[in-house]
């Protein structure tokens, strides 16, 4: 018994000692599965005139590559906070995404791309697009995401009949939040995201005041309301705040799979 309890002891420290691999299984939850539905044919959103355009189908002004990247643990979302703080001169290095016939594509290995500008409490407009990709499945179907503040991501996934954990599909606030339904188009059409999302705040101590909240629609259908997300989200591990500036660039994410994007604007809050 005394045995079997320092083995447990052991066991629970080794997971938790920095520098360890924490098995990313552990934080897939494949229960509920959200209902598949069939969304209307929206007209697609032209901008207001009050966004700012980050994406118009024509160049890549707006956008470079991070400066401080993403972290994928929270260790990593540590080290990057560090690294951010760190940084007080930088050079910046654009974007080198494909943009072909109105569309901002993926280059797998290119690495993911950010906003130059930084933003807070935002709506954001992003249209993107799974290409069919047969042979592909689960998290390997047209992956990618947007990363709101470069660490919140909203799952950009192919989920229409492509089974993965339901809090890893397409709509979910990654490894935290499941969509409220699958609102997926197939492959290879056109999908919309609209999104509300309310930065943290933090205390001058570093404390949190109030988490970040999330509402969002997924071809016109609600799948987040007003969710308050528990940290950045991560690929292995369990979030926790780590305190960060009011605003912070916009990522999307390179997974390896040629993802579109299309007409992204942004209205700040
Ligand atoms: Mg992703």
């Amino acid at each position: 018994m005394r045995k079997t309890f320092f083995l447990l002891a052991a066991i629970c420290i080794a997971a938790t000692l920095p520098g360890q691999e924490i098995d990313p299984k552990l934080t897939e939850v494949w229960e509920p599965v959200p209902e598949k539905i069939t969304p209307g044919i929206l007209p697609f959103t032209n901008a207001p005139s009050d966004a700012i355009i980050l994406f118009d189908g024509t160049g890549l002004s707006q956008w470079r590559k991070p400066l401080v990247g993403y972290g994928g643990s929270m260790e990593e979302v540590k080290a990057v906070a560090q690294k951010r703080a760190a940084l007080t001169k930088y050079e910046e290095k654009d974007a080198d995404w494909e943009v072909k016939d109105g569309a901002l594509i993926v280059v797998p290995g290119n690495g993911h791309i950010e906003t130059r500008k930084a933003f807070g409490d935002i709506q954001l407009h992003i249209e993107w697009l799974a290409p069919v990709d047969p042979g592909k499945t689960g998290q390997g179907y047209s992956n990618s995401g947007v990363f709101l503040m470069g660490q919140y991501e909203i799952q950009v996934l192919n989920n229409y009949e492509n089974p993965t954990y339901s809090n890893g599909q397409a709509g979910a606030m990654y490894k935290q939040s499941i969509p409220l339904v699958n609102a997926c188009r197939p492959p290879g059409e056109w999908q919309a995201y609209d999104i509300v999302f309310m930065a943290p705040k933090f205390g001058k101590d570093g404390s949190l005041i109030q988490p970040a909240t999330i509402t969002a629609f997924h071809n016109g259908i609600l799948i987040q309301n007003h969710y308050e997300l528990k940290g950045p989200c991560i690929y292995q591990g369990e979030p926790s705040y780590v305190p960060h500036p009011e605003k912070l660039p916009l990522i999307l994410q390179d997974h390896d799979n040629k993802v579109r994007f299309r007409n992204i604007w942004v209205r700040e809050l």
